[in-house]
């Protein structure tokens, strides 16, 4: 019985590692995914910034280009001034002047806020892109080191199927049955350890007469409650 259950064991312990390396397998991509969904979200905020840098910088430009308009009207209204033939006139001219002047001021201001407003997003669009290489960087470090990692899997996963192979002829095919049986509807461990009259997985009791067969070892048995194939295992010496 000693053999059996060292085999069963010992598959036991390579099926849990292909466990182990499916979960490693579909948890990696999701983590990498995340970084993806990180990166593109920076490409579009960068994009953002970089088209309102873009349009403020427009709104400079139209507002400059008002103000050159302004300065020529200044300008002529200054000529008109030694031309005018009465006072009235003269003053109306000098209206003219004064109501220039503000609106150049007016605008002036306007242009001052614009560029204080580019240098806020043009700053920001700089971080963003030290952050989006940042994250690049992280996602393509990341994206290898789970291409090499899943390559090292690979080679894994062969080497516990060859072992898996030489061990099935040893075990007999109704005892492989039942395990296969209990693995492909139970989660966790199949073949258990009873201590102290206890199965190890449901933590259930196991009758009298029961645990006393197990001790004995001349049988596989079964826990009653949880169906795991169970063993005695002695903790006396703990
Ligand atoms: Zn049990």
């Amino acid at each position: 019985m000693d053999e059996k259950l060292n085999v069963l064991l010992m598959i036991q312990s390579i099926d849990t590692k292909f466990d182990n390396i499916s979960r490693e397998k579909e948890e990696t991509p999701k983590e990498i995914e995340k970084l993806k969904e990180g990166l593109d979200l920076l490409d579009s905020t960068v994009e953002q910034n970089l088209s309102t840098v873009e349009e403020l910088k427009k709104e400079r430009r139209k507002v400059e280009r008002e103000l050159e308009e302004i300065d020529l009207k200044l300008k002529k209204s200054k000529l008109r001034l030694n031309e005018v033939k009465s006072n009235r006139e003269y003053q109306a001219v000098l209206k003219e002047i004064e109501d220039l002047k503000d609106f150049t001021f007016q605008k002036e201001e306007t242009v001052i806020k614009w560029m204080e407003e580019i240098e806020i997003q043009e700053k920001k669009c700089a971080d963003n892109t030290v952050r989006r290489e940042e994250s690049q960087e992280e996602y393509k470090s990341n994206e290898k080191a789970f291409s090499q990692r899943i390559r090292e899997l690979d080679k894994e996963v062969q080497s516990l199927n060859e072992k898996r192979v030489q061990l099935s002829p040893n075990l007999d095919e109704d005892l492989l049955r039942q395990y296969n049986g209990l693995r492909s509807h139970l989660k966790g461990r199949v073949v258990v350890p009873v201590i102290d009259g206890v199965c190890q997985e449901c933590h259930l009791g196991i009758p009298p007469q029961q645990y006393n067969e197990l001790i004995k070892g001349d049988s596989l048995q079964s826990c009653p409650h949880c169906s795991r194939i169970i063993y005695w295992e002695d903790d006396s010496g703990i």
